[in-house]
C-alpha cells in the first residue's frame, strides 16, 4: 500500500516539479493548445471547455535579472519571477494569456507583458455585494469568451461550458477532502507532497488530476491513521514555496493542516453554484461568494475568524502566515487579522516568501522557535 501510495505522490512531484513538459505532453496528446492563467483566479472553466489546457502562471525559483529592467525592485516576488521568466520566453508556447487584475502590481504587469502570447485582460469588480457587480462580471466574461473563441477556433456551447463546469466543481471537492484527509495523515503526506498534489492540479487537465487525486485518497484511507506527535499548523498567504521552505516544516515537524494559500484551498475554496442562470451569470457568482481572500473587498474583515475557525476545527497549535515579499494586498489584510488573533490568544507567526530565495535559514531560526514554545 505504501508502494501504491509513495507511485501515485511521485506522479503530482513529477507534473509539480516540471510543468513545460506536462504543457507538451498535452500539446502532443490532444493537438489543442495551451493557455497561462495568472494568478489569483480566472474562470478558467470557459478555457476548459475549448479543450486547451489551462495552465497556472505562477512564478519559479529563478534569479532574477532581466526582470529588473521592467519591474521596481519592490515589485512583489512572485510577479519578478513571471516576469524573468517571459523575458526568457517561457510563455512563448502559450496561445494565450488570462489576467484578472485586482491589484496594482497585476495591473501593471498585464500593461507591460513581455511575451509573444496575447494577452487577455478582466475585470473583477470590488464592491462584489452587488447584483450590478455580478451582471458587470458576467459580461466581462462574455467579452473574455469571444476572444478566447477567437484564439482558440472553438465556440464554447452552454453544454461545453455545464461540462467543465460540473468537472471544476468535482475537482474543488475532491481537493477540500484531499486536504481534510491529508491532516489526519501528516505521517504519510508530507507538507511537500501536500503542496505537490495541488500544485500538479495548476498543470493538469482536470478531470485527470481527479481520478489521480481519487486513488491516492482511497489508498490513503486504507490505512490505519497514526497519532502524530509533532505540531499542527494552519497556513495562509499566497503561496508557501520555494519547496526548501516546505522542508524545514517537515523537518520540525510541524504539519500543515489546513491552509489558506490564494495558490492552494483559496482556488478550491467556492464551486460554481448550481442553478437555472446561464453558465457564465453562475461562473461570476463565484467571485461574489469568494471569502477570505486579500484581494476580494471584505468590508466586514472575516479572515481573521475565517482562519481562527480553520484553527478550532483542525486544532492546530498557530497560523504560520507566508507573506509573499511586497504584496500589498496580504500586508494590508495582516495588522488586522494579527490584532484578532492576539484577542483570543491565537498564536502566530510571519515568515517571508521570496521565491527567488535559495537559503531559508532565517525562516528556520524562527520556525524552529515556534516549534519549540508551542
Ligand atoms: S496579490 Fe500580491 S502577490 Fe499577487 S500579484 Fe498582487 S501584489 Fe503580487
Amino acid at each position: 500500500m505504501e508502494q501504491n501510495i509513495n507511485a501515485l505522490l511521485e506522479q503530482f512531484r513529477a507534473v509539480a516539479a516540471n510543468p513545460k513538459k506536462a504543457m507538451e505532453d498535452y500539446i502532443a496528446e490532444t493537438g489543442k493548445g495551451v493557455i497561462g492563467i495568472m494568478p489569483l483566479y480566472a474562470p478558467e472553466e470557459l478555457v476548459h471547455a475549448t479543450g486547451f489546457l489551462p495552465m497556472g502562471l505562477w512564478g519559479g525559483n529563478r534569479s532574477i535579472s532581466k526582470a529588473r529592467t521592467y519591474l521596481p525592485p519592490f515589485a512583489c516576488s512572485i510577479m519578478q519571477q513571471v516576469m524573468e521568466l517571459e523575458c526568457d520566453g517561457a510563455y512563448d508556447d502559450l496561445s494565450a494569456v488570462v489576467f484578472s487584475v485586482p491589484c496594482d502590481t497585476l495591473k501593471c504587469m498585464s500593461q507591460k507583458w513581455k511575451g509573444t502570447a496575447p494577452v487577455l485582460v478582466f475585470t473583477h469588480p470590488q464592491n462584489r455585494g452587488l447584483e450590478s457587480a455580478n451582471r458587470f462580471l458576467e459580461h466581462e466574461y462574455a467579452v473574455l469568451q469571444e476572444k478566447l473563441e477567437a484564439i482558440t477556433g472553438v465556440k464554447i456551447t452552454n453544454a461545453a461550458l455545464e461540462n467543465s463546469i460540473q468537472i471544476y466543481n468535482e475537482n474543488r471537492a475532491v481537493m477540500r477532502e484531499f486536504s481534510h484527509v491529508a491532516a489526519q495523515y501528516p505521517q504519510v503526506i508530507s507538507n511537500k507532497d501536500r503542496h505537490a498534489v495541488f500544485k500538479a492540479r495548476m498543470f493538469m487537465e482536470k478531470s485527470r488530476h481527479t481520478t489521480l487525486v481519487k486513488e491516492l485518497l482511497a489508498a490513503i484511507k486504507a490505512t490505519e491513521p497514526q497519532p502524530w506527535t509533532g505540531k499542527r499548523v494552519v497556513v495562509t498567504g499566497i503561496l508557501l514555496e520555494p519547496d526548501g521552505l516546505l522542508d524545514i516544516f517537515d523537518e520540525l515537524g510541524l504539519a500543515i493542516v489546513a491552509d489558506d494559500l490564494a495558490q492552494e484551498s483559496r482556488q478550491v475554496r467556492v464551486d460554481v453554484p448550481e442553478g437555472n442562470e446561464a453558465p457564465l451569470y453562475r461562473l461570476a457568482r463565484v467571485w461574489q461568494n469568494m471569502y477570505g481572500c486579500c484581494v476580494a473587498t471584505d468590508t466586514k474583515k472575516q479572515r481573521g475568524p475565517m482562519l481562527m475557525d480553520m484553527v478550532r476545527k483542525t486544532e492546530a497549535d498557530a497560523v504560520v502566515v507566508a507573506m509573499m515579499k511586497f504584496c500589498d494586498p496580504e500586508e494590508w489584510d495582516y495588522p488586522i487579522y494579527y490584532r484578532q488573533f492576539e484577542e483570543k490568544g491565537i498564536r502566530s507567526l510571519m515568515i517571508e516568501v521570496d521565491q527567488e530565495a535559495t537559503a531559508f535559514e532565517q525562516a528556520r531560526t524562527r520556525l524552529q522557535s515556534l516549534a519549540e514554545t508551542l
